[in-house]
């Protein structure tokens, strides 16, 4: 059991007032536990589940050596023989004829051959198959002539086990199930398969000037665009995402909602209320419930954030705790915020192995203001210029608020911490969102 000063001395290493990005990475990662709780899941229902157990290949795949082309199966031994022929050609007497799931089940001599269709059963004695686009059939289909030269013994036959050997280790624990897994699990006669809980998320959204969709826009006011961005970008990862409303900038409001969340699920994520103007509320309160440090992360977008836990009784050890992130409320900000510091944790507390987004170089068209001393996520539009390599622009406005940036984009353009300005022509790092968001 953690002491609920734990966090609080993690944090003092660092200058709270300009936290390295990559610094609140780590501390986030080393937070987040996972879940130990599985279930097991039918195959139809498994998939962006994460596996909580090692799959061994039951059986080889394929099951039995097998055609890789329509052509003519045959004991590859006739090759060499043709080879002492005057015209170097094989002739060969069809037999018979299997087809996938028609497996030809009579003897042949080295002078015969079977047809055979893909996926066809190899059948006994032939371990070699000429595709048909390279024979000469008979009139009466009854032989068949090819160049010996053609081929060699062995050809165009999948052996057993070649995909997946009977034994060997086919996905492992921490793996999130894609399509290709679904059907490799399906290869194997797997039905069901156990994966981890899936992660609860409790979010909100504070400030007094929201307005849900369908309430008047009174002056002053804005429509709560935070919880629809957090709800996608949580149900992307395929979490349990548990929309608690807004709520007012009021302590007995927000208490109310801090202890909910802690009781229901696994993690909460809130927006608003941990900027300079607003934090005392929020820092009271979270720091009375638990265990909660207050970040000004050396980035942009996305300056204000909290971190830390919430206990359900209350008080730091009592109850259950839920790890807290208190994000900005700028829209563009807790997205940026969500990225690159949350979505981690939140994977590692859902037993998933991480797998690093891919992270490209791009020529930049354009020259970028960057200041060293905080790492910057522009919003920037790639695409293959006529050389083959990427090339990078930046989207409109850059403000913190202007969510238009991010739906036009398709990468975070990414500053480094120490980076300075960028010149038109200078290489940047990019990572697309395709596979990301
Ligand atoms: P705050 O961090 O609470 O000071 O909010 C910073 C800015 O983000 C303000 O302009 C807020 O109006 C805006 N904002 C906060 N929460 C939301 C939200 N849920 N949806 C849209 N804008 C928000
Ligand atoms: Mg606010």
């Amino acid at each position: 059991m953690t002491t609920s000063n734990e966090l609080s001395r993690c944090v003092a290493q660092f200058d709270p007032q300009a936290l390295p990005v990559s610094a609140a990475q780590a501390i986030v990662r080393q937070w987040a536990t996972p879940i130990a709780a599985a279930e097991r899941v039918s195959l139809s229902d498994a998939l962006d589940r994460v596996l909580a157990e090692d799959i061994v290949s039951p059986i080889d795949v394929p099951a039995h050596d097998n055609s890789a082309m329509d052509g003519y199966a045959f004991n590859g031994a006739a090759l060499a023989d043709a080879a002492a022929a005057a015209d170097g050609s094989v002739t060969l007497a069809v037999a018979g004829k299997a087809l996938a799931g028609h497996p030809f089940t009579g003897d042949i001599t080295p002078t015969q051959c079977v047809r055979v269709m893909t996926g066809a059963l190899m059948p006994a004695s032939c371990d070699t198959v000429v595709p048909q686009e390279q024979v000469e059939a008979a009139e009466d289909g009854q032989s068949i002539r090819f160049a010996a030269t053609t081929l060699r013994g062995g050809a165009n036959r999948r052996r057993a086990g070649e995909d997946l050997a009977r034994g060997a280790p086919a996905l492992r624990a921490g793996r999130i199930v894609r399509a290709s897994d679904l059907g490799l699990l399906a290869s194997l006669g797997i039905g069901d398969v156990a994966v981890r809980r899936r992660l609860r998320v409790a979010f909100f959204s504070t400030g007094d000037e929201l307005r849900s969709i369908g309430q008047s826009l009174d002056p002053g006011c804005v429509y709560d665009s935070n919880r629809y961005t957090l709800l996608a970008m949580l149900r992307r990862l395929n979490f349990d995402a548990i929309d608690l409303g807004v709520v007012r900038d009021e302590p007995a409001a927000l208490e109310k909602a801090l202890l909910t969340a802690a009781a229901s699920a696994d993690v909460i994520l809130t927006s608003g209320g941990v900027s300079v103007g607003e934090a005392d509320l929020t820092q009271h309160l979270s720091r009375a419930l638990g265990d909660v440090a207050f970040w000004s992360l050396a980035m942009r977008p996305g300056r204000p954030m909290a971190f830390g836990r919430v206990w359900s009784g209350g008080r730091a050890g009592v109850g259950d705790p839920a790890l807290f992130f208190g994000l900005p409320g700028n829209p563009v900000a807790v997205m940026v915020t969500f990225y690159q510091i949350v979505r981690d944790a939140l994977l590692i507390m859902a037993g998933a192995t991480l797998q690093p987004p891919p992270v490209l170089h791009a020529t930049s068209a354009t020259s970028v203001r960057k200041r060293p001393g905080r790492t910057e996520f522009q919003r920037g539009t790639a695409r293959r210029a006529a050389d083959g390599r990427w090339q990078v622009t930046p989207t409109g406005s850059q403000g913190s608020g202007v969510l238009s940036s991010m739906s036009e984009a398709n990468c975070f353009i990414v500053l480094a911490h120490d980076q300075a300005d960028v010149d038109a022509g200078d290489i940047v790092d990019i990572m697309l969102f395709d596979g990301l968001i």
